[in-house]
């Protein structure tokens, strides 16, 4: 979508760097969330506004902008693409605004500035066979957590009272201006500890072994991340949630099955004399054997389509298919008697190829699995 960021901010092309921060500091008083609850369409604009001054206010931004207008921003870290969320705008500007309002704006709202910490993430990477993934597998994993000790108690932080955040007052060009900080008492928490038991470390936790279940679906790929929300670490204070453990997957490599998104493939050697008299083959799939039946008379180089046994799709109903790939063992020596044998056989009708159109080429076939 292309936008005019000097409309949205109500300025014109000439503008100069002071201009576009008084002009969006106006935009951003004008439809901030606390002086427009519940309003939509001003949450709209107060979100146009902070994209158009992110943009303006960064010269590389601002001439890339003027170049090539909006779209080139799109999918490139601009706002175009998700959106830009409140918490993002007060974050990065809430300097810009914060004199205007009283009450701090730790978050959407402004409702006090206290936040919910969230402790850290853990990561741990995690080995599945083929078989576990073409199963599902409940894997358990021992982690290491950082956790709040027992036995802590917590007080409200005498340096902000409990909002987490302080306010520092500056002089600006637009005149004094109130900017809140992380508090450094706390560290934004709202508390400090007031009592912890030895073991404890400053913020009031220790190390623990846990072990975590992890259920793991069907169907998973190599280095997707699964997330088991509330098994990393804690974060300190009374009122905080804990981070969570993201588990790599790591696929083990299959003796013989070669994996292709949902589809196995496997290389079948079969003997010269099997492939001219046909014969029965049990074939290791990822549940255990099937048996497949060869045709008298079969070609090299034929694929053969076992529905349903590749590995379930993780997304929807149904699995890919398993590929046996036929391939003739041609004997290397010969003894003397097949060698008479073979060259008797090279005048011979039943010996000389005439491939039919059933017996399509390696590429036709190719073509035909990826239809
Ligand atoms: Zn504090």
């Amino acid at each position: 979508m292309k936008k005019d960021f000097y409309e949205i901010l109500g300025i014109d092309k000439s503008a100069t760097a002071d201009q576009i921060k008084k002009a969006y500091r106006k935009k951003a008083i004008e439809y901030h969330p606390d002086k427009n609850p519940g309003n939509k369409e001003a949450e709209e604009k107060f979100k146009a506004a902070a994209e158009a001054y992110e943009i303006l206010s960064d010269p590389d931004k601002k001439a890339r902008y003027d170049q090539y207008g909006s779209a080139a921003f799109d999918g490139t870290g601009g706002f175009n693409g998700g959106g830009m969320n409140m918490d993002d705008i007060f974050s990065q500007f809430g300097d810009i605004f914060g004199g205007a309002f009283g009450g701090g704006f730790g978050g959407f709202g402004g409702g006090g500035g206290q936040r919910r910490m969230k402790g850290s993430n853990l990561r741990i990477k995690v080995k599945l066979t083929l078989d576990e993934i073409a199963n599902g597998v409940e894997k358990k994993v021992k982690v290491k957590r950082k956790v709040q000790a027992k036995g802590v108690s917590f007080k409200t932080c005498p340096t902000c009272n409990g909002a987490g955040q302080v306010m520092k007052v500056t002089n600006t060009i637009l005149g004094r201006m109130q900017t809140a900080a992380t508090c450094h008492t706390c560290g934004g928490t709202g508390q400090i500890i007031e009592s912890k038991p030895n073991n404890a470390d400053a913020q009031g936790m220790i190390m623990e072994d846990e072990t975590v279940s992890i259920k793991i679906p069907a169907g998973v790929v190599d280095g997707m991340q699964l997330k088991v929300a509330g098994k990393g670490n804690d974060a300190p204070g009374n009122n905080s949630i804990p981070g969570d453990l993201i588990v790599a997957i790591e696929e083990v490599e299959h003796e013989t099955l070669k994996r292709e998104g949902e589809n196995l493939h496997y290389d079948l050697y079969i003997s010269f004399a099997e492939a001219a008299l046909g014969t029965s083959k049990d074939i290791e799939a990822v549940n255990g054997k099937v048996r497949i039946k060869l045709e008298e008379g079969i070609q090299s180089g034929k694929i053969l389509r076992l529905k349903g046994k590749g590995i379930p799709s993780l997304n929807s109903y149904g699995s890919g298919d398993l590929l046996v790939h036929v391939n003739v063992w041609t004997p290397k020596t010969l003894t003397k008697e097949q060698r008479q044998f073979f060259e008797k056989s090279l005048t011979d009708e039943n010996f000389i190829p005439h491939p039919e159109k059933s017996d399509k080429s390696f590429f036709e076939k190719v073509k035909d699995m990826f239809s």
